[in-house]
């Protein structure tokens, strides 16, 4: 039986391999499933946290710039998404803000955070922070809560409905929030969990 610390479960299907050193380039495939475990590509983590930043960019653009301007019969109104979420301000819709606020803006604000923080040093070749293994865990546990992308899918299906009685316009924060989706895509694709644990695992503190 090998040591634990060799062993690496396919985060699909649980099947369990013996991780080895990859050549550059390679990628390692799960044998069962065929799910990429591992990918060596040494710019990876460098890209990870490049499209992680950027997106923490986007993200503080998303909250703040007007999300869209709505133009009834002369009338123009427009609204950021802090302002869509403060608009709800008693009883049960109330918690229905928080909930909204929590999930698509401080919950990916905190993940991309946690990526930034674990990683930022190993681009570097620095010493891993304090509590950086935590953090990383705390993003990859996040991972299925930040719902930055299905709140764009959920408002384009809301603003086809309006726009029969309303002339709506998009403004800078809706393109920064469909940005912010295409940019977390390409992270979650990238990002190599395995390489990103071994580097957290070698690295002094
Ligand atoms: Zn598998």
């Amino acid at each position: 039986m090998p040591p634990l610390t060799d062993l690496v479960a396919c985060p699909q299907c649980d099947t369990l391999h013996l991780a080895g050193d990859l050549p550059v380039h390679a990628r390692a495939h799960c044998q069962r499933c065929g799910l990429v475990i591992a990918t060596s590509r040494p710019t990876a983590i460098a890209q990870v946290l490049s499209l992680a930043l950027t997106a923490f960019v986007l993200m503080i653009a998303a909250v703040s710039f007007p999300f869209l301007a709505l133009d009834v019969q002369g009338r123009n109104n427009s609204i950021s998404v802090i302002e869509a979420v403060m608009a709800f301000d008693d009883g049960i819709a109330l918690l229905l803000a928080f909930a909204i606020a929590g999930f698509i803006v401080v919950l990916p604000l905190v993940r991309l955070g946690a990526i930034i923080y674990a990683i930022g040093p190993l681009v570097r070749g620095a010493p891993i922070r304090r509590g950086a293994k935590a953090a990383f865990a705390l993003a990859e546990a996040l991972r299925p809560w930040s719902m930055a992308e299905i709140f764009i899918v959920g408002v384009s299906v809301a603003l086809i409905k309006v726009s029969g009685i309303a002339t709506v316009t998009f403004g800078p924060a809706f393109w920064a929030f469909a940005g912010l989706v295409v940019i977390t895509v390409l992270k979650d694709q990238l990002i190599c969990r395995f390489s990103i644990w071994q580097a957290l695992e070698q690295q002094p503190h």
